[in-house]
């Protein structure tokens, strides 16, 4: 059985960092893969050598889309929003997604989800992982536009915030390590463990996500200090399967059980009335 997955994000890198796995994994098992964008992620940081290349913007978008091929994407969308910038450090651009009208926005998403067909939308988690008014904003669109295409399955990406935290506990005593990954600051971010439904393993799609990773070049990038990204995509093959090999998932209106699913069209399988 083949199914249409639809990956939501925010800004280009999103889709690298917490679903590349899976969206690689699904389009090599033969489903479809779409991915849609809210924003161009221009209000993003990034070093002055590469903001003197041109319009962020646009060097952005040709990376989701190098990231999108590596993941095996057969369709790339953007729903033409403004990055919203850090709740700290606001854009205040004019059509930031953050502000925009759920309703019209979800209509925007939903026009792509009716086109798709679509079996499978993913969003994020409520709190908007470690909250970006962008990704909230993800999960309150995406909720609404599946609801008005009757996207059947939906998936909120997510991290084991117990297991993060652990993480970066351990993380934390190297050297280097950027201060944005005190295990503090994700105290209420992500998903606590046990409301998890899935957990996938892409540790054998290791190598299309670092590639997608490595797509994001200029979010590696900065005057000063570490990102995030350049430190990840720094890590040897094995230890890079250990930290990012497992993807985690929220689905609406199933019930956590224990083992957590592996499989995110699971659902779709085990139902037999549902039309092809
Ligand atoms: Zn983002």
């Amino acid at each position: 059985m083949s199914y249409t997955l639809v990956s939501f994000h925010a800004h280009p890198d999103d889709e690298a960092l917490l679903t590349a796995g899976t969206l690689a994994r699904a389009a090599a098992a033969g489903h479809r893969v779409v991915l849609v964008v809210a924003t161009c992620g221009e209000a993003g940081l990034a070093a002055t050598e590469i903001l003197a290349e041109g319009p962020l913007a646009k060097r952005r978008s040709a990376e989701l889309e190098r990231s999108g091929q590596a993941l095996g994407c057969a369709r790339i969308e953007f729903l033409g929003y403004a990055d919203s910038g850090m709740a700290d450090a606001p854009s205040g651009a004019e059509g930031a997604f953050a502000h925009a009208d759920t309703d019209e926005a979800a209509r925007r998403l939903a026009r792509i989800l009716r086109e798709e067909e679509a079996d499978v939308l993913t969003i994020y988690d409520p709190a908007g992982g470690y909250g970006h008014p962008d990704h909230i904003q993800v999960h309150d669109v995406g909720l609404r536009a599946a609801q008005l295409a009757g996207t059947p399955v939906v998936l909120e990406a997510t991290v084991d915030r117990g297991l993060l935290q652990r993480a970066l506990r351990l993380v934390g005593r190297l050297p280097g390590i950027p201060a944005d990954l005190a295990p503090d600051r994700f105290a209420a971010a992500y998903t606590a463990s046990q409301d998890l439904t899935h957990r996938v393993d892409v540790r054998a799609f290791a190598r299309q996500k670092r590639a997608a990773m490595a797509a994001h070049a200029s979010q590696a990038s900065a005057d000063a200090g570490v990102r995030t990204l350049a430190v990840l995509l720094r890590l040897p093959g094995p230890i890079f399967r250990r930290v990012l090999g497992r993807e985690w998932f929220v689905e609406h209106g199933r019930t956590p059980a224990r083992p957590l699913l592996d499989d995110i069209f699971a659902s779709l399988d085990a139902d037999p009335v549902r039309p092809a």
